[in-house]
């Protein structure tokens, strides 16, 4: 990858970018005339802009002849070379399929010739060449992480310590959107930037966008809606299905309610992916035997979804379930509400944080609860320590010794198979970057600013001793999201929500004598109401079992409809990306 500053469009350089893993590839002459039969064939000009950063729904470029140059700060004072594409290439990221700006500006190197096809052609000519659809999709799915190596995209300023700069990493991080985070305690260039940018530190955090556009102190939903990502929508509109979470129980539940004619959104607080998103690789999801990360698996799922129409809103944190003229009401932190025929809650579990003093002190800044490309960064060649005895865990550490200098693996037990699956065990044992400490806790967080090392027990021998860790990654069980539901739905002990014949209703409860039947399976105690994946009492925490129960929530739900009567309405807002 070439990064240097070329300071304008003259020096830019001309030899081609090799294909990085396969985000690269080239197009056959074959599927250069099939583009070109839904679009235009024309010649380019020596530093013709094709389209810019910021830009959404271009056209789709293939290279013809010549070269094309993706650059990010165009003809700003940090302009930088990312990437040079010669002929049989084509230009884009993934945002182009879902509807998100472009990070990186193109620029048309020589006299050359490029085939420009309109969005909508493309997408009417991959429907019907799955083979051309598919090596696109995972050219942009690449592309993705090497956007989020690269650095380019939002820059976020502010201090490891502002709670306020927590939630705006976490959206960045969670939803894939490259970007960088200048960290006001530690990078004294930051002071001068601020400056540059007249802005004083007791406005941080602050985002910068496309070098110029600055939010002070934004709200998640402010920093969604600036940067392209789809918002929350007006309760005016009634939905057949709302979705909340868009986890991979949520996402099935998107796939299927669209793609069976019912109008359906799916919002998430967060991101898409929930905590399958965090997981570096899934090795046992059905059909993938060489494992696929858990951000492949959300992207690839959005635009499936998004295909058959299902509208997403993100940085969307639902606090309140009502009833209203009929309709299920959901509420938003922001104050909005979403109305919908049904529900489908698909909140997931969180990981649990670990009982030991100074925790919140770091969490901001060296403590994570997933281990991705993200946090693999930020720990690169440093010592790290993660606990935790299940395969999130083991995935983590497995993960994580291709990326920094040791992993010590704290497990409270000795028996490292106990809740590992076998291949990670062996993976692991099998990693010498890796040294597995049993019968092990946390008591201690040693640094000043930032983590510097723990202290650990041997819980046998109660002898502690101190372990060098920049970073401690957590996994020890979830929680559910489900507090939020206590004084609406029916929980079990536990606080995951209780399902069809679990929720005991009792025979003479008016809201089912009215129905005059008792709780579907996955249905709650409140007709209307379902439940899939993690956040369901007696669920199997897995990718594919919350899969199976998002899609089979759409076929309960379908029943549910014609129980009320009405037809699927099927009612589509438009997604508000101003
Ligand atoms: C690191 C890691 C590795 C894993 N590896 C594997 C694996 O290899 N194989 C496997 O089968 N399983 C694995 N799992 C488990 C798997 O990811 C989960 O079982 C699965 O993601 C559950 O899906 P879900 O949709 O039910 O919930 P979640 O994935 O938890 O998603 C729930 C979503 O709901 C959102 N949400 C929560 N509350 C609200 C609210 N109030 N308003 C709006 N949105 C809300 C959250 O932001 C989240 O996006 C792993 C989990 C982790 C953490």
């Amino acid at each position: 990858m070439e990064g240097s500053a070329v300071g304008g469009t003259k020096r830019l350089p001309r030899s081609e970018t090799p294909d990085l893993h396969g985000a690269f590839p080239r197009l056959s002459d074959a599927q250069l005339d099939a583009l070109a039969a839904r679009g235009q064939r024309r010649s380019t000009s020596p530093g013709e802009v094709l389209y810019r950063e910021g830009e959404r729904d271009c056209d789709f470029f293939a290279i013809v002849a010549g070269t094309v140059t993706m650059v990010d700060g165009y003809g700003g004072p940090a302009e930088r070379v990312h990437f040079v594409h010669g002929p049989g290439r084509f230009l884009g990221e993934l945002g182009l399929l879902t509807g998100r700006p472009a990070f990186l500006t193109a620029l048309a190197g020589d006299h050359g010739e490029v085939v420009a096809v309109p969005l909508e052609r493309l997408k009417q000519l991959v429907a019907g060449d799955p083979a051309l659809g598919d090596l696109i999709l995972r050219a942009y799915l690449l592309r993705g992480s090497l956007l989020i190596e690269a650095g380019v995209g939002v820059r976020l300023v502010g201090s490891r310590y502002s709670p306020d700069a927590r939630p705006l990493r976490e959206f960045l991080a969670r939803n894939r959107v490259p970007h960088t985070w200048t960290d006001l305690e530690r990078d004294h260039t930051a002071e001068g930037l601020l400056r540059q940018l007249g802005v004083s530190p007791h406005e941080t955090p602050v985002v910068i966008w496309h070098g110029t556009q600055v939010l002070r102190n934004p709200s998640v939903e402010e920093l969604a809606r600036t940067i392209g990502l789809p918002v929350p929508t007006s309760d005016e509109v009634v939905w057949d299905l709302a979705i909340i979470g868009a986890g991979p129980a949520g996402l099935a539940a998107a796939v299927y309610g669209a793609s069976e004619g019912l109008g359906t959104l799916a919002l998430d607080g967060v991101a898409t992916g929930g905590q399958a998103e965090t997981s570096s690789r899934i090795e046992n999801y059905l059909g993938f035997p060489a494992g696929l990360s858990g951000a492949e698996l959300a992207d690839r799922a959005v635009v499936q979804a998004e295909k058959f129409g299902a509208r997403f809103s993100l940085g969307a944190e639902a606090t309140a379930l009502e009833e209203l003229d009929g309709h299920r009401l959901v509420r938003l932190a922001d104050g909005r509400a979403i109305r919908a025929r049904s529900v489908l809650i698909a909140t997931g579990a969180r990981y649990r944080r670990l009982d030991v003093p100074r925790l919140e002190e770091f969490e901001g800044s060296s403590v994570y609860y997933a281990a991705t490309e993200i946090e693999a960064r930020m720990c690169r060649n440093d010592p790290v320590v993660v606990v935790g005895g299940g395969n999130s865990a083991g995935q983590a550490a497995a993960f994580l010794a291709a990326h920094a200098a040791e992993v010590r693996l704290l497990i409270r037990h000795g028996d490292l198979g106990r809740d590992m699956s076998r291949y990670l065990v062996d993976q692991i044992e099998r990693t010498p970057g890796i040294e597995v400490l049993r019968h092990t806790e946390v008591r201690e967080l040693l640094g000043d600013d930032s983590l510097e090392a723990v202290v650990v027990e041997d819980n046998r021998t109660g002898e502690r001793r101190r372990r060098d860790a920049r970073s401690l990654f957590v996994f020890i069980g979830a929680e559910p999201h489900a507090r939020w539901l206590a004084d609406q739905l029916a929980l079990d002990d536990r606080g995951f929500i209780l399902t069809g014949a679990d929720t005991r209703t009792d025979a003479d409860d008016p809201l089912w004598l009215a129905a005059g039947r008792q709780p579907l399976p996955l249905e709650t105690n409140r007709p209307g109401v379902f439940v899939a994946g993690d956040v369901r009492s007696g669920s199997i925490k897995r990718v594919a079992s919350a899969v199976g129960e998002g899609a089979m929530a759409v076929q309960l739900v379908h029943e549910y409809l014609e129980r009320v009567g009405g037809d699927a309405a099927g009612r589509v807002a438009p997604v508000d990306r101003r």
